[in-house]
């Protein structure tokens, strides 16, 4: 679960980032967050992993209050969450196996385990390659799905997606999302950052809408109220 309650974010060079967001999002739910480029959604990505912090107001990501935690549990509230990217961001020389297996070895999983999650999320991400071929030797779509298993293998409570369709075709985008969808109905919350009006408005979903830092509509079935504003 997410809750933003009322936060501010200025960058040291004074840029105001965000200016009073509150937004909640509860555990299971499935929603976009959409704006136009330079509104604030990286910040809004950023605040909830911990990589920067709010200027003012409460961050509160799967019951950690990130202004009030201490570094320390920085890695159990990052556990929790599973980001995918736009440039899906493997590792080059990992095979696709070693991709999400690493995942799991950096927090600790015995190779038993590993043999036996791999696999499964693999096949559940629909990955249909070998898994000793590079990542380079894949399409933009099966790298996006090898990330986003590797995203989901430690079986995190949430995923956050930036961006996770801007490198890909229109009809491989839209598989993603679906992939994206079947997972949430598995259970996982999903957060997907887009600017994608045509994607977005094929899903009848939750749609968070930020300009210039401030939350401007907030509802379900489409990117309409967005659309007033450009
Ligand atoms: P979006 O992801 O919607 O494109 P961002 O969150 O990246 O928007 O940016 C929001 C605003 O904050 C923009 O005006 C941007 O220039 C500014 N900004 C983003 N990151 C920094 C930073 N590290 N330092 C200063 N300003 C930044």
């Amino acid at each position: 679960m997410v809750q933003m309650i009322d936060v501010y974010k200025a960058y040291d060079n004074g840029t105001k980032a965000l200016k009073g967001i509150s937004f909640e999002l509860d555990d299971g739910e499935f929603a976009f967050l959409v704006g136009p480029s330079g509104s604030g959604k990286s910040t809004i990505i950023k605040l909830l992993t911990g990589e920067i912090a709010a200027t003012e107001g409460r961050v509160v990501v799967n019951g950690f209050d990130l202004g009030q935690m201490k570094m320390r549990k920085m890695p159990r509230m990052r556990r929790t969450l599973g980001v995918v990217f736009q440039d899906f961001r493997l590792i080059e020389k990992k095979t696709v196996y070693e991709n999400v297996a690493f995942a799991m070895r950096a927090v600790g999983a015995s190779n038993r385990e590993i043999r036996k999650r791999v696999p499964y999320v693999l096949e559940l991400v629909g990955l249909n390659v070998d898994p000793k071929r590079k990542p380079q030797e894949l399409s933009g779509g099966e790298q996006q799905r090898v990330a986003i298993a590797r995203a989901l293998v430690n079986n995190p409570s949430m995923i956050i997606a930036d961006e996770p369709t801007g490198n890909l075709d229109p009809a491989r985008s839209l598989e993603i999302i679906l992939l994206l969808q079947k997972i949430n109905e598995l259970g996982t919350t999903v957060l997907i950052v887009t600017h994608e009006k045509d994607l977005v408005d094929q899903f009848s979903k939750r749609v968070i809408a930020i300009d210039q830092g401030r939350l401007i509509s907030d509802g379900t079935g489409g990117y309409y109220t967005y659309e007033n504003i450009q």
